[in-house]
């Protein structure tokens, strides 16, 4: 637990603060903050051991908490977007098909673990938006589990930590997803971003380059992963690797030919492509060479959106603005079917960048698009509110 909540963040809790004080008459106690997560380049790889790069964002989820004051043995959960709910103590929890069971998940897997958590009033809020791929699923449940830890005191490794949220998601979302998220969200650090070796499952920290800004431009599609295009993209992936007898990591692009249905050899396609585009690109970042950088970040979403069927037609007229508005980079970013591109612009163009992604969404119906220039922020903390 580090000791103090920086001023913006503060800003940011207040209106919990008070929510809190409004609906249960208590002052905050803890707090807990969680960063969403921008994928720069490496999508869907992540279930296949391969390669991602991604780093924090400074947008949270939040929330804070008290000691329940009315006697009641259960956890009254406030929430300043969704519904409020009840979670149950000392039983395990049920998925009740809506945002909770990211919290219900959460909860219980600690409780399987022998940890005691007290009755508790939360409120949960912040500013991350919701299923735009930026990862406010795994924020939300790192948030949470900060929050356990810090009442608690029973505070897990980082890694089992975040490895517990991915549980959290596969059992109670229903979401197969690979480690991306939960430890994007985990280990995140200012200023830089995270190589993931999703095999070892280590990180290596990586210097973004000071002279670019960095953009997310929100398609506004929103699509549930749980819907089932998640799951099935996985599912080809899986049996691209049977046919093949190895990992897609360590497949060379010529031997899919050895795959004869050609959508699972598209899907096959990106994997091992954007596995070495990962790569290609920390080398570039390495080298200064953002040129190189950026054209990845094209080359990939091409992948995402041909071979791999995740983008939308939203989402490829951002990325098509965006390099006609001379951006060095630009791709769709996490799991797709809607969500957010997230782009590379140099400082002397970020004004006609915003324009011209602005005239061109508009110009295709799909009204305005929500830009936000971004950094990079560090991961998942809890502390003492007082
Ligand atoms: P993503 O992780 O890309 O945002 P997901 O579909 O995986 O998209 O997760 C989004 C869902 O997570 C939301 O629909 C909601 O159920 C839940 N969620 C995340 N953050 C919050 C929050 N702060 N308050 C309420 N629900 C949230
Ligand atoms: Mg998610």
């Amino acid at each position: 637990m580090s000791k103090s909540v920086s001023t913006p963040l503060k800003v940011l809790f207040a209106p919990l603060v008070k929510v809190l004080k409004q609906r249960c008459g208590s002052d905050a106690v803890w707090a807990a903050a969680a960063p969403g997560r921008v994928n720069l380049i490496g999508d869907h790889t992540d279930y296949s051991q391969g390669f991602a790069l991604p780093m924090g964002l400074n947008l949270y989820t939040l929330i804070v908490a008290s000691p329940r004051r009315d006697g009641s043995d259960a956890i009254r959960i406030l929430s300043t977007q969704e519904g409020d709910a009840i979670l149950r103590l000392g039983c395990d929890e049920s998925p009740m098909g809506d945002w909770t069971d990211y919290l219900r998940g959460v909860l219980t897997l600690y409780q399987r673990r022998g940890v005691q958590v007290p009755a508790l009033d939360l409120v949960v809020g912040g500013n991350l938006p919701l299923g735009a791929g930026l990862s406010s699923s795994a924020s939300l449940e790192l948030c949470f589990a900060a929050l356990i830890e810090a009442i608690t005191g029973h505070e897990l490794p980082v890694k089992e930590r975040a490895l517990l949220c991915q549980q959290a998601e596969h059992e109670f979302a229903g979401v197969p997803c690979g480690i991306l998220d939960q430890f994007a969200v985990s280990f995140a650090k200012e200023n830089t971003a995270m190589l993931l070796d999703c095999r070892e499952q280590s990180i290596e920290s990586i210097e973004l380059p000071s002279h670019v800004r960095i953009a997310i431009v929100d398609s506004g599609v929103r699509h549930a992963l749980a819907d089932g295009g998640y799951a099935e993209r996985r599912a080809q992936v899986e049996e691209a690797q049977e046919v093949l007898g190895k990992s897609l990591r360590d497949t060379h692009p010529e031997t899919l030919s050895l795959l004869s249905d050609a959508t699972i050899k598209k899907r096959a396609q990106h994997v091992v492509t954007e596995n070495n585009r990962v790569q290609l690109f920390v080398a570039a970042l390495g080298k200064g060479d953002i040129a190189t950088a950026g054209e990845l970040m094209y080359a990939s979403h091409e992948s995402l959106s041909r071979d791999f069927a995740v983008s939308c037609l939203e989402l490829d007229t951002l990325v098509d603005a965006a390099r006609d508005a001379g951006a060095i980079g630009a791709r769709m970013t996490g799991g797709g079917f809607g969500g957010s591109m997230v782009a590379f612009v140099a400082h002397d163009k970020a004004k006609v960048f915003e324009m011209s992604i602005t005239e061109r969404f508009k110009a295709a119906g799909y009204g305005e698009p929500v830009i936000r220039w971004i950094s990079a922020a560090s991961g998942a903390q809890a502390w003492n509110w007082t």
